[in-house]
C-alpha cells in the first residue's frame, strides 16, 4: 500500500485526535502517503481532502475534538454517495481508508468494503457502545468529566440536602452512567439494559433519609429517558423533591485522559498495520487489553453488553 486515507465521522470524542496521529506517523513510518480528509464522510464525497506529514499531527495529542472535523452526511447512505466517495480517492491513489467513528461511521465504511474498496474502522464515542471492544476511545475521558462534575454538584446536595438526578450521555447504552454511578457512589443507577422499579428508587432514597442521610444522587442515563420526567415521577409517588442537571455537551469535550491517548494510539497503529496487511472491512478493538479485530458486520449485528456484575455491585455498594 502507497495511499491510505483517513476521516473522523459521526460525534467529536476525546482521543480522536490521538489517533489521526497515530494513523499518520505509522503510516509514514511505513513509507505509506497519508491523506486527510475533512468533515467526515462529506468531505470524502465533496473532495476535501489534503496530504498530511508528521507536522500536521504535532502537537495535537493532547488535544479534545478533532483537528479533521466530523459531520453527520446523509448522502453517503446512497450507493451514488458513496461511489463518488470511492471515485475521489480512486483519482488521488488512495488505496484504502481507516474511519474513526461510531457504529453508523462504521454501516459507512461497510457499504465502502462491500464495494470492493478496503475499510479499517476505529471505535471513536464516548458511549463505549460498540461491540467487540471493551472500551471505545473517548469513554475514559467522558467518564473523569462525568465524575468531575458529580463531585461538585454532590457538595451542593450534600450543603443543601438534597436529592440530585444527573443525567449523562451514552445514547442507548448504560456504559457512562453505570461506570460513574459506581465511581461516585450513587444510591441509584438507571441504565437502558436493566431497568429499576420506581419503587425500588423510592425505597432507597427513603431507606437513606431514614438512617440520617442528607443527600443523595440518582444517575439516569440518557437511553432510559428524561430526568425531568423521573423527577416529576418521583415527586408525584412519593412526594420527594429531587433536583435535576443534565449534563450535555460537556460531556463530549476535553483534553483526552492518559488512558485514551494511549488506547487512541494503539487502535491507530493497529489500523495502519491491518490494512498493510490486506485486511479489509474490520474494526480494531481491544479486549482484555490485547489488540483485536473483527468483520464490520459482526460489530454491526451485535450490541454491546454491559457488565452486570458492576451493576449488581453498585448496588450492594449503596444498600
Ligand atoms: P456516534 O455514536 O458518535 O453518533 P456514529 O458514527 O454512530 O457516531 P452517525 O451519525 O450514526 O454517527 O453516523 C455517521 C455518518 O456515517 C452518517 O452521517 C453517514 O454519513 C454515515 N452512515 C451512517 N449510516 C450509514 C449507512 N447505513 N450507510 C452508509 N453510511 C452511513
Amino acid at each position: 500500500m502507497k495511499k491510505l486515507g483517513v476521516l473522523t465521522s459521526g460525534g467529536d470524542a476525546p482521543g480522536m485526535n490521538a489517533a489521526i496521529r497515530a494513523v499518520v506517523r505509522k503510516a509514514i513510518y511505513h513509507n505509506i502517503e497519508v491523506f486527510g480528509i475533512h468533515n467526515g464522510f462529506q468531505g470524502l464525497i465533496d473532495g476535501h481532502i489534503e496530504q498530511m506529514d508528521i507536522g500536521s499531527v504535532g502537537d495535537i495529542i493532547q488535544r479534545g475534538g478533532t483537528i479533521l472535523h466530523s459531520a453527520r452526511c446523509e448522502a453517503f447512505v446512497t450507493d451514488e454517495g458513496q461511489s463518488r466517495g470511492i471515485e475521489q480517492m480512486e483519482k488521488r491513489g488512495i488505496e484504502g481508508l481507516i474511519v474513526i467513528g461510531g457504529d453508523g461511521s462504521f454501516r459507512g465504511a461497510q457499504a465502502l468494503s462491500e464495494k470492493g474498496y478496503p475499510c479499517i474502522g476505529i471505535p471513536g464515542t464516548i458511549d463505549n457502545d460498540i461491540a467487540g471492544t471493551d472500551f471505545t476511545i473517548g469513554f475514559d475521558t467522558a467518564l473523569n468529566t462525568v465524575i468531575e462534575a458529580i463531585d461538585k454538584i454532590r457538595d451542593t446536595a450534600s450543603s443543601h440536602e438534597r436529592t440530585f438526578i444527573i443525567e449523562v450521555m451514552g445514547r442507548n447504552a448504560g456504559d457512562l452512567a453505570l461506570w460513574a454511578g459506581l465511581a461516585d457512589g450513587a444510591e441509584s443507577i438507571l441504565i437502558p439494559e436493566k431497568q429499576d422499579a420506581m419503587e425500588d428508587i423510592i425505597d432507597r432514597l427513603k431507606r437513606g433519609q431514614e438512617r440520617g442521610k442528607k443527600h443523595s444522587i440518582i444517575i439516569l442515563a440518557e437511553g432510559v429517558g428524561s430526568a425531568f420526567d423521573y423527577a416529576d415521577d418521583i415527586k408525584r409517588t412519593a412526594d420527594l423533591e429531587t433536583r435535576v442537571t443534565v449534563l450535555g455537551h460537556i460531556q463530549r469535550g476535553g483534553s483526552p485522559t492518559a488512558s485514551d491517548r494511549v488506547l487512541a494510539s494503539r487502535l491507530g497503529a493497529e489500523a495502519v498495520d491491518l490494512l498493510q496487511a490486506g485486511q479489509a472491512g474490520k474494526v480494531a478493538g481491544i479486549q482484555n487489553n490485547q489488540l483485536v479485530h473483527h468483520d464490520i458486520s459482526d460489530i454491526l449485528s451485535k450490541k454491546h453488553t454491559i457488565d452486570m456484575n458492576m451493576f449488581q455491585l453498585s448496588k450492594e455498594l449503596s444498600i
